[in-house]
């Protein structure tokens, strides 16, 4: 008589008990754990103690150990914020004063820095686009026109 291969089995990560791999649970935050029930994944995630939230403050109870956010939104900005803390500091293009870049191309310290910049070349680029003889809108031109409405 041919016995049939048992089914593989695991070891339940939160009570020890044996089961067959087919039936695991998985954490969605730590692949390689793994349950025999959902009941056994939950009481895992319960024994983390809370935390706060590495970017809201907010206290919750993470799911894995590793976790250091409350959610996916504060996790993306706290990432970026890491991100940019790594970034090392330099000149604004304009105004000279030292800045933390918020990327790597970041050029300018501030917001009204980066658009005195462009909005210089952009009216520069403008006005030489623009034919000489065009009509600026004057305030005698509007009175004009209100005078022939009328
Ligand atoms: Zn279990
Ligand atoms: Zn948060
Ligand atoms: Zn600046």
């Amino acid at each position: 008589m041919i016995r049939r291969e048992k089914a593989p089995t695991l070891c339940c990560t939160y009570c020890d008990r044996k089961f067959r791999k087919e039936r695991a649970v998985f954490d969605s935050y730590r692949s390689s754990v793994r349950f025999c029930s959902n009941a056994c994944a939950d009481a895992s995630r319960r024994k983390l103690a809370e935390i706060e939230c590495n970017w809201c403050n907010e206290r919750f109870r993470p799911d894995a150990k590793r976790r250091k956010y409350c959610s996916a939104d504060c996790s993306k900005r706290g990432v970026i914020r890491d991100m940019r803390a790594a970034l090392p500091e330099r000149h604004c293009c304009r105004c000279r004063a030292v800045f933390r870049p918020k990327n790597s191309q970041a050029m300018y310290c501030s917001r009204a820095c980066s658009r005195v910049i462009y909005s210089a070349t952009y009216y520069q680029k403008k006005k030489a686009a623009q034919p000489s003889n065009v009509i600026y809108l004057t305030a005698e031109i509007f009175d004009g026109w209100f005078k022939r409405a009328a």
